[in-house]
Formats: C-alpha cells, sequence, structure tokens
C-alpha cells in the first residue's frame, strides 16, 4: 500500500477508536447501564476519595473522618498502594471501603483491553496484599470508558459519581463546604480527591479540600446526615 494510502486509513481507524470511546462514555454515562452513579433507594451520602493514598494528605483526611465517625470509599491508585501500603491498611482497620482506581492513572481511552485487565488485576493484587480482602468496586480515571471496560471488568461494580466539585483545583475549594451542604441526602455520591500530583491538578489542592470537607462535617454530622458506604451488586469474598 504506498504510504498516502496507508496514513489515511490509520488516521480513519484512529478516529473511529476515539470516537467509539467517546460514544461509549457519553452513551453509558447518560443511560447509566452498568455502572452506579447513586445509592439507589438508600438515605443518605457517600463520600468517595480518588487518586490516593498520598504520603500527607490521606492520613490527615483518615484522622477527620474517625474524628467524625464517618464512613467512606476510596479509590486507589495501585502504584500508590505499593509505594504506601500502610495507609491502606489503615482504610480497612478503620471501616472504610477499597475499590480499584487503575495501576497507573491512565485513561481507558489509551489502553487495551489486555493492559486494562493488567491494570486492574495488579491494582486488585496490590489492595489484596495491602488490605487484605478482595475489592468489589472500580472507578475509571477521569469516568472514562471504552468500549470493552464494563465487560473487562465485570467482576467489580463500575462506579462514576453523582456530584463532582474540581477539587483539583486550590481555587475550586473556596466555597467547598457550602457547594457540598447542597449535596441531596437521598444516596448521592459525591466524588472527592486526596492526592493533587496528577497532570492538571493543583499539588496542594487535597490540603484545601480538606480544610472545606471540615467544615461541611462539622455541620453535617451536627444535622444528623447520614453516610453511607457504596453498595454494589458484588458482595465481598467473589
Ligand atoms: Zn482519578
Amino acid at each position: 500500500m504506498d504510504p498516502k494510502r496507508m496514513f489515511i486509513r490509520l488516521a480513519a481507524a484512529g478516529a473511529a477508536v476515539f470516537a467509539g470511546n467517546i460514544l461509549s462514555t457519553l452513551l453509558i454515562r447518560s443511560t447509566g447501564t452498568g455502572i452506579i452513579k447513586k445509592v439507589e433507594g438508600q438515605k443518605g451520602i457517600a463520600l468517595t476519595f480518588d487518586d490516593g493514598p498520598h504520603p500527607v494528605y490521606t492520613g490527615q483526611l483518615l484522622d477527620l473522618l474517625k474524628k467524625h465517625q464517618v464512613k467512606a470509599t476510596f479509590f486507589v491508585v495501585g502504584e500508590k498502594v505499593d509505594a504506601h501500603p500502610r495507609l491502606v491498611r489503615r482504610m480497612k482497620d478503620e471501616g472504610h471501603e477499597i475499590g480499584i482506581h487503575h495501576y497507573e492513572h491512565r485513561s481507558n481511552w489509551r489502553l487495551s483491553p489486555r493492559v486494562l485487565r493488567r491494570q486492574i488485576g495488579m491494582t486488585d493484587r496490590a489492595i489484596r496484599r495491602a488490605a487484605g480482602g478482595a475489592p468489589v468496586l472500580y472507578r475509571p480515571p477521569w469516568g472514562r470508558l471504552s468500549p470493552f471496560t464494563l465487560s473487562v471488568a465485570r467482576n467489580y461494580d463500575t462506579v462514576l459519581w453523582s456530584h463532582i466539585f474540581q477539587d483539583w483545583k486550590i481555587s475550586s475549594c473556596r466555597n467547598l463546604a457550602d457547594r457540598l451542604t447542597k449535596v441531596p441526602e437521598d444516596g448521592s455520591v459525591i466524588l472527592l480527591h486526596d492526592d493533587g500530583t496528577n497532570p492538571g491538578a493543583d499539588d496542594a489542592a487535597p490540603a484545601f479540600m480538606i480544610r472545606g470537607l471540615a467544615e461541611y462535617l462539622e455541620d453535617a454530622v451536627r444535622r444528623d446526615v447520614q453516610f453511607i458506604p457504596v453498595k454494589g451488586r458484588h458482595r465481598h469474598g467473589h
């Protein structure tokens, strides 16, 4: 094949894959098929934290949650679990749920099924090594799905969110407590971040997130807001 035609074919194939990824993400997110965006039929709010564990902020966050006796769900990055296993053990010991967020913080739009399977499997094993117990929840980085994400992740419940706050930017954390207060107690799933080292995030953003969350929890616990786990279809021990 001449190079020009080859290039056109490759470009067309690339565009088709790109369009397939975007369409899958939009379709699955909008219909909610096969994913959890809210804890259906439950009163309360599920707090979820992505991208950790972080050597400084995750410990501070765990202290805050412990102070208010609030349980949350952490979607952890496998390589950070291997770097800081004690923090993951602590999450488990203090009653939090631990889910998978890829071994490296990489988008599904750039992963083949084989590489995705490895990313999930390596994170699953890192969590088992650090904390014991089999993870049952999975959240794809940036909430991005490809046409085969759900089938590769079929042994887990794929969890997205109902409320997101751009808390990976320091400037967005200024009125975080006020915005959190507006979240309804009807199974809402809140997404926050205890690590700010991904591209596009502010490294110190979790310090500001924790400050805003502390302000919110002080008030929410007084109002007796219920914080609930993300309950999936899959039970522990599958
Ligand atoms: Zn993430």
